[in-house]
């Protein structure tokens, strides 16, 4: 149900900037007469109930006076300060009210063609970022900008080859026979089957009936109505009329109804498994090879040079090498094991060219770890 609310408003005097209630035509302080001010809505202000008052406000907007700009009320034929005719005024305005405490204000705003009820405006709400993860943000971030100004940091040293190790490995990989099984349908190529069986592959379910059971669940009922406020317009007589309507106002009731629930057996799916012979080539061990200042060379793997698939037949598999050289800095006499260079492991080229004894212009990081070896990639030692 609509219902309609009549507020006195209030005004603020040009001349001395006391505010005044909305019904006043001279301002309470010093007595000028209320000209064409603009009139504030006052949430909270006095609801006009007493009848003549409400006639009043409900009479028509105040008119301006053409000579002196005095307002006066709706039914007043003359102006009340200068006695100049009403026909010459002009009628003040009747409109949506700009209700005060806008944006950032605690006060809820009420927009006069508000569709939805104010009371469910939802403000979007930022979180912010608790302060220990922003710190600790900084922190991963400082750390990692310091890791990289000092891998970007570099010094030079002269270093004498102090020593030397290779590692060569090969897969070594055997034909062999296994037993295995499948589901039919699923055997790998070259199978050779032994023996099937049935056996279990899963279950189904299968409906055996129904059970009455009691389920209880919530519903929304509506438990009243609530006023909101749908709008308010200036009166221009500094009064406001609100514009309020029911809105329903729901509540959660737990209900409990009767209903069937299936009911299930487990019932078993049978498949055939088959047990079948296989022949593959599996890893069965890794042959390696090392040494220090000695050529580097492959491992022996005892595998056929043209590998057959046949059933006990060796072959190589992936092969791996390794090289690591120790340097020795002729400024401090400090180690430095040397595995990769420029972010590339150790290549056999490079570790040919550094010969025990020899000497080399190597580029050392901020951390500590020998960056590059700047003539061996020209191949000058
Ligand atoms: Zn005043
Ligand atoms: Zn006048």
């Amino acid at each position: 149900m609509a219902e309609k609310v009549i507020r006195e408003g209030s005004w603020i005097c040009p001349h001395c900037q006391t505010k005044n209630r909305g019904a006043k035509e001279n301002c309470d302080a010093c007595g000028a007469v209320r000209g064409n001010v603009q009139f504030i809505y006052e949430e909270d202000g006095q609801a006009v109930t007493d009848a003549a008052e409400k006639a009043k406000a409900t009479a028509g907007p105040d008119w301006i006076c053409a000579f002196c700009g005095g307002s006066n009320a709706f039914d007043r034929q003359r102006c009340q300060s200068c006695s100049a005719a009403r026909s010459d005024g002009t009628l003040r305005e009747v409109k949506d009210a700009t209700v005060k405490g806008g944006e950032g204000s605690a006060k809820r705003q009420y927009s006069p063609h508000a569709t939805v009820a104010p009371d469910v405006r939802i403000e979007p709400v930022k979180v912010p970022l608790p302060i220990w993860f922003k710190a600790g943000c900084a922190v991963v971030v400082l750390g990692f900008m310091a890791l990289m100004g000092l891998q970007c940091l570099s010094f030079e040293d002269t270093m004498t080859v102090a020593g030397k190790e290779w590692r060569r490995s090969i897969q070594v990989m055997q034909y062999q026979t296994f037993r295995e099984g499948a589901w039919r349908g699923e055997l790998p190529a070259g199978a050779r089957e032994i023996g099937r069986q049935e056996k279990v592959r899963s279950y189904r379910d299968v409906l055996i009936g129904y059970k009455t059971v009691q389920e209880t669940y919530t519903e929304q009922e509506q438990a009243g109505t609530k006023k909101v406020k749908k709008g308010v317009r200036d009166l221009g007589n500094g009064r406001f009329e609100e514009l309020w309507e029911d809105e329903p106002v729901y509540r959660d009731v737990e209900k409990t109804r009767t209903v069937q629930k299936p009911q299930y057996r487990q019932e078993p799916v049978y498949d055939t498994w088959i047990e079948f012979e296989v022949d593959r080539w599996k890893d069965i061990e890794k042959a390696t090879a090392q040494g220090t200042t000695d050529e580097p060379r492959w491992p022996e793997t005892g595998a056929s040079p043209h590998p057959r698939d046949v059933v006990g037949e060796k072959r190589e598999g992936a092969r791996e090498e390794k090289y690591k050289v120790t340097l020795k800095s002729d400024k401090d006499g400090k180690e430095y094991q040397v595995e990769e260079l420029d972010n590339k492991p150790l290549s056999y080229e490079a570790f040919q060219r550094l010969k025990p004894g020899d000497k080399h212009k190597v580029i050392i990081s901020g951390l500590g770890l020998v960056k590059d070896i700047p003539g061996l990639a020209a191949g000058r030692p």
